[in-house]
């Protein structure tokens, strides 16, 4: 063909499944060096599912109605462990009350209004106080010990329950760290929000052994700045809005498409737009190899 080789490149790696936003998004993928990959949505199928409903003595509440009261603080949330609540509440029939003052923080969880209370949902190492005797705690460390992403519900402050959560990892996640590994020399490093227990038993079914956990989205940047400063030139792959500072921050940022959030795909340079992690791999070969056709 006639077209320039960036811009074949980037109708090539389109039929890959990624979307590069320009000819010099297309040409930096070729050139990166690290890889960080966030992990709920992005290593994982971002499709979790609520495993373990398990309410405080003195709550005065049962599993469902631990349930309800998180999916009801969570319904606004475009999180994927937001989404796993509500969908868990919605296949048992449970009535959702109207939640009111919803706001969101990215790497930690939500906070609404239901019924008068105030809830909040998310990492139980942020919002509650990690005392040894915090009937909480006994849960939490179960929970992650078996793999579960634990999630903290309270409600006027006082801790009520924990729902456990689990994600898989997609299916071509194996081979993509492997892909990733052989064409940048090192093995992707994981960022992730989620609890340090359940990111390694996850990044090393992957693959991967270097696993930064319980990071917030200022953390994701700074990991991303400080590789950078040692004049590496990072790809950032992520999905969140808790990714998208990181995703700004890289050398070039990829984020995943199908359930991404609208920050993300909207800071990210380029966009996976077929479900799968191995367009990542296949975008840096087509650029490299464009390059060549360059050069
Ligand atoms: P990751 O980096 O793996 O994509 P996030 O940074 O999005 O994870 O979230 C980190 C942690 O913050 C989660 O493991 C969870 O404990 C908590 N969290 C964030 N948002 C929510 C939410 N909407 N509901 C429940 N927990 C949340
Ligand atoms: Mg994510």
């Amino acid at each position: 063909s006639t077209m320039p080789p960036l811009l074949s490149a980037i109708a090539n790696a389109g039929r890959h499944g990624v979307l590069a936003k320009s000819a010099v998004v297309m040409e930096r993928l070729g050139h990166v060096d690290t890889v960080a990959l966030d992990k709920t949505g992005t290593l994982t199928e971002g499709t979790p599912r609520v495993t373990d409903l398990r309410p405080l003595r003195g709550s005065g509440l049962d599993g469902a109605a631990l349930l309800a009261l998180a999916a009801s603080a969570e319904h606004p949330s475009e999180h994927p462990l937001a989404r796993a609540v509500v969908a868990a509440a919605r296949e048992r029939g449970l009535p959702l009350p109207e939640a009111g003052e919803f706001s969101s923080a990215p790497g930690q969880g939500v906070t609404a209004t239901v019924g008068g209370h105030t809830v909040q949902v998310g990492a139980p190492s942020r919002l509650l106080p990690d005392a040894a005797d915090a009937p909480h705690r006994a849960v939490v460390a179960e929970l992650e010990e078996a793999g579960r992403t634990a999630v903290a519900v309270l409600r006027d402050g006082a801790a009520v329950g924990v729902l456990g959560i689990a994600d898989r990892l997609r299916p071509d996640a194996v081979a993509t760290v492997a892909a990733l590994t052989a064409l940048t020399g090192r093995a992707p490093v994981l960022l992730t929000g989620d609890n340090e227990r359940a990111a390694r038993r996850l990044a090393a079914e992957a693959g991967i052994t270097e696993v930064r956990a319980g990071l917030l989205p200022e953390d994701k940047v700074a990991a991303v700045r400080a590789w950078e400063a040692e004049g590496r030139r990072v790809l950032m792959v992520g999905d969140g809005v808790n990714d998208a500072p990181a995703l700004a921050a890289a050398y070039s940022g990829i984020a995943m498409g199908r359930a991404g959030s609208d920050l993300a795909l909207e800071t990210a340079d380029a966009v996976v737009v077929r479900d799968e992690l191995a367009a990542v791999p296949a975008a840096v070969r087509l650029s490299r190899a464009a390059r060549r056709l360059v050069l």
